[in-house]
């Protein structure tokens, strides 16, 4: 029965979410590179890939606040055919701005800041986390000084820049001296890598000294890429 509502839906939401796509246009000097498979998936509506759909259960087990945002479709790259807003990583810990990420990035980030994050928060600074500030979700950009795509075109990395307690403390993302705050962002640092595949912060490189870039970017050996 629920399984007819929910296919009778899946065949009824074409042409409303095609509506509310959105069309982006490219800079003329942004590369084309070749799409990822996920980006040649340019729908609207229709039936969620398996993938996808088992991901949005472990969210919703995780208890990360999300919904559904309009698809962006874009000429070969960029395309983003599945983003969700996401306002919290668990019922805990918001999410300000509210980001637009793949399903994927909102699961590593929930599974990092409500394990390594919240046990680093409450041994080296005595409160939990209760926001974190986002600082880039999906953005049709280059990466910094290079023709190739961010990961940020893909939705596929969340940059962080703050973390805010529950006591009110605000933990700017940087380098300390010797600190509970450093202590506490080189954990979830280090932590990270793995969960996500790329994990750059402060000490990487001056693009990152001021914000974590964490990202799902696939490689061809299943490496990371952590500094
Ligand atoms: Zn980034």
């Amino acid at each position: 029965m629920l399984r007819n509502i929910f296919l009778a839906l899946c065949i009824a939401a074409p042409a409303a979410a095609q509506a509310a796509s959105t069309t982006l246009t490219l800079p003329a000097e942004a590369p084309l590179p070749t799409p990822r498979p996920h980006a040649r998936l340019v729908h609207a509506g229709t039936t969620l890939p398996a993938d996808e759909a088992a991901c949005r259960r472990d969210l919703k087990r995780l208890q990360v606040a999300f919904a559904p945002a309009s698809p962006v479709k874009a000429p070969g790259a960029c395309s983003l055919p599945h983003p969700l807003k996401v306002t919290a990583l668990s019922p805990h810990i918001a999410v300000a701005p509210a980001a637009i990420i793949n399903c994927q990035t909102a699961r590593a980030a929930a599974i990092l800041l409500q394990t390594t994050g919240q046990k680093a928060a409450l041994e080296h600074l005595g409160a939990p986390i209760s926001r974190i500030r986002n600082a880039s979700g999906y953005v049709c950009r280059t990466r910094n000084g290079q023709k190739r795509l961010s990961e940020h075109a893909y939705g596929n990395a969340l940059d962080i820049s703050r973390f805010t307690l529950s006591d009110g403390r605000r933990i700017a993302v940087k380098s300390y001296g010797k600190s509970p705050e450093r202590k506490f962002l080189k954990t979830i640092q280090a932590k990270a890598c793995g969960i996500f595949k790329t994990v750059l912060g402060p000490g990487s490189d001056a693009d990152h000294a001021d914000h974590f870039h964490l990202d799902m970017r696939q490689r061809s050996n299943g490496s990371t890429w952590c500094k």
